[in-house]
């Protein structure tokens, strides 16, 4: 399994993922998060435990599992934690802690390590005696937190015996000691980023009534307020002006974002009297790949970010981008080589650069060519492997 990213990153690659993983043979590792689909964590667990058990770890994934009043509560602890003044009521706290114990007493936890994703099964390791290494995979932008909500969620943190953050400017206080950068990565093989035919790009995209008579602009992400799905209709609105073009904004509703049906209706409303918008709110893997891959220009105009998955991946088609320079998007775009950072809400200028791809093929593909290396050489699955096999060699000692 191992051997098939070998056209992608090279033999010595490969040999030290298998060095690195020599003396973690037959370690049991636990992944805990709380939804299959949507958003970029589930993706990411889809690839790395099969290839941390090709490569002789024990890896299991189990989902802690929500309804919907935890999923409110969840939310908005992840909306304060990146820095909104929101905080839970007192029953949604009171079950968010319900389930999480309930989760500690039941689940199969027969582990060397434990790693738990995200704030959803944060509390578990406080429920149950801590017989393991406990490692907090935050996924969140947590450099300037709702205080209140940090307050609260500090105590279960600093138990973990580590924790993971996606990039540099998300290191603060409150962490445990051990505090290991790891930003994500996107697997060539998973049915987002796999090869697709222009012919299968076609067939896919007429399966949704998308006709490829003018150019695309895409937008792939939850419908949620973070990814200024408003901003994206505005950025559309100055591009039109100017030239022809279609706007298509693909987001599927991930089971624990509640808020997702709410952000949709206001995006359609605005969108009804906007021509040649596309909102597609279907989950379909595919769709994302073959529209990332006919995409002139994608855009990820998000005011908070994680990470910004959906940029690496556009660039793996050779697809330039137009993003905001926020959460881990900088580590992936080099302004003017790979695409265009700009910041969050400035429209004038994101419809500019989006307008000078449009009218610059050559600039297009430059910046697209750039891009896929760049993602090849830094955001693949396997350094982001690499990365987990060297941070557990280190936690063992
Ligand atoms: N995604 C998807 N279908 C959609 C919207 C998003 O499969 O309709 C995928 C997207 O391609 C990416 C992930 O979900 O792999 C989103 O990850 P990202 O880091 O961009 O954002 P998150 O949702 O984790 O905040």
């Amino acid at each position: 399994m191992i051997e098939k990213y070998l056209p992608y990153v090279g033999e010595k690659a490969i040999a030290e993922l298998v060095a690195l993983a020599r003396k973690l043979q037959g370690l049991r590792i636990l992944h805990v998060n709380s939804t299959y689909h949507g958003g970029g964590v589930a993706g990411m667990l889809r690839s790395l435990v099969p290839l941390m058990n090709d490569l002789g770890l024990e890896a299991h994934w189990a989902l802690l599992f929500g309804e919907p009043t935890f999923f409110s509560c969840t939310k908005k602890l992840h909306n304060a934690l990146q820095g909104e003044e929101v905080f839970p009521e007192g029953d949604e706290l009171s079950i968010y802690f319900q389930i999480n114990e309930f989760f500690a007493r039941y689940a199969p936890i027969d582990h060397h390590m434990v790693v738990i994703h995200d704030p959803q099964p944060l509390p578990v390791i406080s429920f149950r005696p801590k017989r393991e290494l406990w490692i907090w995979r935050c996924h969140i932008d947590i450099s300037s937190p709702n205080e209140r909500a940090w307050e609260l969620l500090v105590p279960y943190i600093l138990r973990y015996d580590a924790a993971v953050v996606s990039a540099k400017g998300f290191l603060r206080d409150g962490l445990p000691q051990h505090v290991s950068i790891i930003p994500p990565a996107i697997d060539p093989f998973s049915q987002i980023n796999r090869e697709m035919s222009p012919e299968e790009v076609e067939e896919k995209l007429a399966q949704y009534g998308i006709p490829l008579d003018k150019p695309l602009i895409v937008q792939v992400s939850r419908f949620d307020k973070w990814k200024d799905p408003l901003g994206v209709l505005e950025v559309f609105e100055r591009v039109r002006r100017e030239t022809d073009c279609r706007l298509v904004m693909l987001g599927n509703m991930a089971g624990d974002d509640p808020e997702g049906p709410e952000i949709f209706s206001q995006v359609r409303g605005t969108a009804k009297n906007l021509p040649d918008v596309h909102l597609v709110t279907e989950t379909d893997e595919l769709l994302v790949n073959a529209l990332q891959r006919a995409a002139a220009v994608v855009v990820q105009l998000s005011i908070r970010e994680g990470f910004g998955l959906t940029v690496s991946e556009a660039l793996w088609k050779g697809t330039p981008v137009v993003a905001t320079a926020v959460g881990g998007i900088p580590l992936q775009i080099r302004d003017g080589e790979s695409g265009f950072l700009v910041e969050p809400r400035d429209y004038a200028t994101a419809a500019e650069r989006v307008l000078e791809l449009l009218r610059d093929q050559g600039l297009r593909r430059k910046l697209g060519e750039w891009g896929r290396e760049w993602v090849r050489k830094n955001f693949l699955i396997t350094r982001l492997l690499r990365d987990w096999l060297s941070t557990l060699g280190e936690l063992l000692g």
